[in-house]
């Protein structure tokens, strides 16, 4: 048996489409995952999409993260921080 799926619930979020003969129709689709965060830090990572799986996946891979080492890891002053550290390890 298929488990029922309660649309009007807060999993789900209202969406108003346009339909032919100028209806406004109300579609109930899922809701965006939270953001990414940084790894160090906690705070949300900028340039980094908020969909769901199946919308990641037509992105391309420069579409999905900066291109940046640590790109999509940490933010971009934690990735600094990194680099400095490294640079005195040496
Ligand atoms: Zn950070």
């Amino acid at each position: 048996m298929a488990a029922t799926i309660f649309k009007q619930s807060r999993s789900f979020r209202v969406v108003k489409v346009k339909a032919p003969g100028n209806r406004i129709v109300v579609h109930w689709r899922k809701r965006n995952p939270k953001g990414a965060h940084c790894g160090k830090c906690g705070t949300l990572l900028n340039g980094m999409p908020r969909l769901r799986p199946v919308e990641l996946n037509k992105l391309s891979k420069s579409q999905k993260r900066p291109e940046r080492p640590y790109g999509g890891m940490l933010c971009s002053s934690c990735t600094r921080q990194v680099f400095i550290e490294k640079a005195r390890a040496k």
